[in-house]
């Protein structure tokens, strides 16, 4: 089986992808992190959603901020110590910015509830569905016949169709998405299809560090480049075949493997 976090690991260096499944014995560990990170996003996101049914049209912008953020600080913090107790070596980097995007997300959400419930008129309760529509977090999909395995952080389902969603925290591409991005959410997209018998057109990335959601169509062209990914994926991992790429490129000094990669 492979899983997809293999195919946006391809996607990003195909070194990097040879180097976790040859050489590095921490990358389960890394994994795990990222895996825990996300649960704890997508608890962020919950709270908040439950928080904004507490408000009322009358409220200002601060009161509405105010009962957005209850309880989000603490449970950053008591989620973090939870997840430092497993050995897993978060960074103070990543607490920051865990903390900077829930304040984002609120101070933005905060201005879009006001707006919102002045135009229409209603309470917060009454629009929720607006915001936070009908979802299923970290569902894991998967296709023996494909051999492809993977977890799509967010599906929406609107009027009985499915939207798979990936939540970045990278930042975003100055129009459209990363090629990789588009790739990981075909991947999602095709194992969905075939999940709910259902077919889907559209998918979309939320860059979370600027609020902003891009639509990614799932034409003929991006699922074809999901298979010839796949075929190299598959090259490398289980065929142990060394990738030929361009060391000394702006990401490799952005990377993790940098000494092991430019050592060998
Ligand atoms: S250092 Fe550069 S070439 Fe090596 S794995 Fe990282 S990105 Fe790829």
């Amino acid at each position: 089986m492979i899983n997809i976090s293999s195919i946006k690991t391809h996607m990003y260096c195909p070194m990097k992808l040879y180097i976790q499944n040859h050489v590095d014995l921490d990358e389960n560990k890394n994994y795990q992190l990222a895996i825990e990170i996300k649960k704890l996003k997508i608890d962020i996101l919950d709270l908040i959603q439950k928080n904004m049914r507490k408000i009322k049209k009358e409220m200002d912008l601060i009161e509405i901020e105010s009962i957005l953020s209850e309880n989000i600080d603490s449970y950053i913090e008591s989620s973090t110590n939870a997840i430092k107790s497993m050995d897993l070596n978060i960074e103070q980097k990543q607490i920051n910015e865990l903390m900077d995007n829930s304040y984002f997300n609120i101070k933005t959400t905060a201005l879009k509830v006001k707006r919102t419930m002045t135009i229409l008129d209603k309470n917060a309760f009454e629009i929720t569905d607006m915001f936070f529509p009908n979802c299923m977090y970290s569902y894991l999909l998967k296709d023996p016949q494909l051999e492809l395995i993977g977890m799509c952080d967010k599906i929406e389902i609107i009027d009985g169709k499915y939207y798979p969603v990936s939540i970045k925290s990278s930042n975003p591409p100055v129009k459209g998405v990363w090629d990789q991005d588009a790739i990981e959410l075909v991947a999602h997209a095709i194992l969905l299809e075939e999940e709910f018998d259902t077919e889907v057109f559209v998918g979309f990335v939320d860059y979370e560090k600027i609020g902003d959601r891009r639509p990614v169509v799932m034409d003929v062209n991006l699922r074809k480049g999901l298979f010839e990914v796949i075929r190299e994926v598959k090259e490398i991992t289980e065929n142990k075949k060394l990738p030929n790429v361009k060391k000394y490129s702006k990401k490799c000094s952005k990377c993790e493997y940098e000494k092991i990669c430019l050592k060998n």
